[in-house]
């Protein structure tokens, strides 16, 4: 039997109850599937902080390296908020993801049927919404040298080398072959040099993949464009500040943040994560949506562990469970039959994975 070794990192706030309602559903699947996965738990953000004074502990980086994957919850909260910059849970996070090495953030943004009143824009503007955005994360301004605020002028600054837009052009061109085999590639040439190079790279990788349709989007119209009219739209790629805001726009086209999940890959590893934060405002009242999570759970064993049936499996349990009227608190308001707990909803969907 396959055996996976999977690094868990559950963080704070609603981390915890989430995460377990993931596992909950890869213990279903992987049975049903037969394979088997061995989780191994680590520290990070708050949950770190107080146990070993670090919101990163080094047992945390080399633990999730020698994993295959890892499925990390969330981290963050008041009680962290005041330490200085380098202390703070969010420092631990971002060390992470540039430790880890990845350089691609996958973040699909998917309309459930079932759900199309939840959004906030018209049905008929998102019905059928199937947008891939893939964001740079360990390159750009985030990330950029020099930067410096001395009180009285302050500046950052936003580089890419060509090397780091291949890599990340590539991954999109990848998943538009398995998609609808459209990249729409968003920068601001018309003012950053940096972005012209981004432009002209892109427009050198899609030599190699002459099925994709490329298409170049200034960042100020993406964002008009995704909320006008979302169909529009297969594979978006785009730099680390431009993907930040534009994913969490392209969630919002989509209804609850509580839905939507995240891979982070690189050569090294991946991080399957939800989109959202820790939400301390609900953590502990058993209302956290865990769908997120379980989403990227089956995220993890599509594009790390190549068990896509299991993936599919999954998905379709989660479909069933909202097609069925099965919802959290914060979605309570759209065709509801029944309003669940989030550790119900995990055993609903687990139940559902043989169905
Ligand atoms: P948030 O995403 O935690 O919460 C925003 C709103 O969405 C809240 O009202 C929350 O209750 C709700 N929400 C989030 N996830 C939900 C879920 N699964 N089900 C139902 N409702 C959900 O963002 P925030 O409030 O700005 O930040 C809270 C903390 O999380 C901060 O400390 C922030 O730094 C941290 N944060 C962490 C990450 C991460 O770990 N990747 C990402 C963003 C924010």
């Amino acid at each position: 039997m396959k055996n996976y070794n999977i690094s868990i990192i559950k963080g704070d706030g609603i981390g915890p109850e989430i995460v377990d309602e993931a596992i909950k559903v890869l213990d279903a699947v992987s049975y049903s599937c037969g394979f088997s996965l061995e989780y191994k738990e680590y520290l990070m953000g708050g949950a770190a902080l107080d146990v070993t004074g670090e919101p990163l502990p080094k047992e945390t980086i080399t633990g999730v390296l020698q994993s295959d994957a890892c499925l990390f919850g969330a981290i963050g909260g008041e009680k962290w908020d005041t330490l200085p910059r380098d202390k703070r849970p969010e420092t631990g996070l971002l060390n992470f993801r540039e430790a880890m090495g990845v350089y691609a953030n996958l973040r699909p943004a998917i309309i459930y049927d079932e759900l199309v009143n939840a959004s906030t824009l018209k049905p008929e503007v998102i019905e059928g919404v199937d947008i891939m955005v893939v964001r740079e994360l360990i390159g750009g301004i985030y990330f950029g040298k020099p930067r410096e605020n001395d009180g009285f002028k302050a500046f950052n600054t936003m580089v890419y080398t060509k090397p780091e837009i291949e890599r990340i052009g590539k991954q999109a061109f990848e998943l538009a072959m398995k998609r609808d085999k459209r990249v729409c590639s968003v920068d601001k040439a018309n003012v950053l040099e940096v972005s012209q190079l981004w432009r002209d790279t892109m427009e050198e990788i899609a030599r190699d993949y002459p099925e994709v349709e490329l298409s170049h989007m200034y960042v100020d119209n993406a964002a008009m464009q995704l909320v006008r009219n979302p169909k529009q739209f297969d594979v978006i790629v785009t730099g680390n500040i431009f993907g930040d805001i534009l994913s969490d726009t392209a969630s919002m086209v989509v209804g609850s943040i509580g839905l939507l999940p995240s891979a982070s890959t690189g050569d090294k590893t991946a991080i399957y994560e939800p989109i959202h934060g820790s939400a301390p405002d609900i953590a502990g009242q058993g209302i956290a949506n865990p769908i997120a999570t379980i989403e990227s759970a089956a995220m993890m064993l599509r594009y790390s562990l190549g068990e896509s049936l299991a993936a599919d499996k999954i998905d379709s349990a989660i479909k069933k469970a909202l097609k069925d009227g099965y919802r959290t608190k914060d979605l309570a308001a759209y065709d509801a039959k029944e309003v669940v707990t989030t550790s119900e909803m995990g055993d609903i969907i687990a139940n559902y994975i043989n169905k």
